[in-house]
């Protein structure tokens, strides 16, 4: 095709689909260097793009506004192509409202896996990661193989100074070794029980490290667990807004998350990452250079993207993860050392 002027790029939702638009959106800079890339985000989520040089302009979805004004507004921006990666209802809704803009669509996942699934009758296996399948969406876009684009998390000026502020104020001297734990997920099958992640915070501890924990003001449960159980943990969930939760990412020597936005943070802010896997599949993700555990028992994963409670009442996929095999794989994690420069 004709190379555009401008190409809008869809992806609303959630914290680390939109972090792992990154590799897609320098590729397909690479490829038009001198087309304008405007990626449409809902409003809460539009810091994670607002710094990275690959975007042009941020269009923040305000919440509640419907897909009839937005499109009126992305129309203003008249792309000449675009590509949607979300591809959910709202943004078959407004590729339906530009009629006569071409429009290229990712595929999260071949369709033969959805109801099979979706019912538990098997497990689900990737055939692709997932930022590979953004990949081949901007591929078949420019209509040509591209070099693939890196996994980068762009901070913003502020962010860690946000950061630096909350940890002084919990008693964590964010220059020195610091340990970041997150023990929450969106869906209960992707977390891993909050009592082993205060036992790996009480080794961390006991190591000489200081440990913080993250979250949502809906996960401070969580938190609380976990600072009562690991004495001199501190405390962070509810008190960082996104900025600061990039910054305090940041700052982390190594850093422990289940499948979840703040654990592909870290991954792209080249943190050393532990990443947690139960119901969900690992292989849709690159971690190289980081750890990741999966018991890998015969009914997982069993989701896309979660559940509400394991379908087969025991949930071994998590409890089969013990902390020593946890701190087994953080420790050499401790020694690695930042995989990417900092973005800021
Ligand atoms: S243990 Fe339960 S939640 Fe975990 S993968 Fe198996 S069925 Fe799913």
């Amino acid at each position: 095709m004709n190379v555009p002027d401008s190409v809008l790029v869809l992806r609303f939702s959630a914290v680390g689909d939109v972090v792992l638009t990154a590799p897609a959106l320098e590729a397909l800079r690479l490829a038009w260097p001198g087309t304008r890339i405007v990626v449409a985000v809902k409003e809460r989520l539009a810091h994670l793009l607002r710094h990275n040089p690959n975007v042009d302009e941020v269009l923040e979805l305000r919440r509640g506004e419907g897909p009839v004004s937005f499109a009126r507004r992305l129309r203003q921006k008249r792309p000449g192509a675009v590509l949607d990666l979300h591809n959910k209802i709202r943004s078959k809704l407004l590729r339906w409202q530009m009629p006569g803009v071409r429009s290229v669509v990712w595929r999260k996942r071949d369709f033969r896996d959805t109801l099979p699934v979706k019912l538990a009758l098997r497990p689900y296996r990737a055939s692709m990661r997932f930022t590979d399948r953004y990949h081949a969406a901007v591929e078949e876009l420019v209509g040509r193989p591209l070099p693939r684009g890196t996994l980068r998390y762009f901070l913003g000026p502020d962010d860690r100074e946000l950061a630096d502020g909350v940890l002084r104020a919990h008693r964590i001297d964010p220059g020195l070794p610091l340990v970041g734990i997150s023990p929450g997920a969106n869906w209960e099958t992707k977390r891993w029980p909050a009592e082993r992640f205060a036992a790996l915070a009480r080794r961390a501890l006991a190591a000489g490290l200081q440990v913080a924990v993250q979250g949502s003001e809906s996960e401070a449960p969580l938190g609380q667990l976990v600072a009562r159980e690991a004495p001199g943990a501190a405390d962070l969930t509810g008190k960082l807004d996104l900025p600061g939760l990039g910054g305090f990412i940041s700052r982390c020597t190594a850093f422990v998350a289940n499948d979840s936005g703040p654990m592909h943070m870290a991954r792209a802010l080249g943190v050393p990452t532990l990443a947690i896997f139960g119901s969900t599949d690992p292989a849709m993700f690159d971690f190289a250079g980081h750890a990741m555990l999966f018991a890998g028992v015969e009914c997982a994963p069993c989701s896309f993207f979660g559940r509400s409670r394991c379908p087969r009442g025991h949930f071994r996929c998590m409890l089969d993860l013990s902390e020593e095999r946890a701190w087994e794989a953080l420790a050499p994690l401790l020694r690695a050392g930042r995989r990417l420069p900092l973005s800021a």
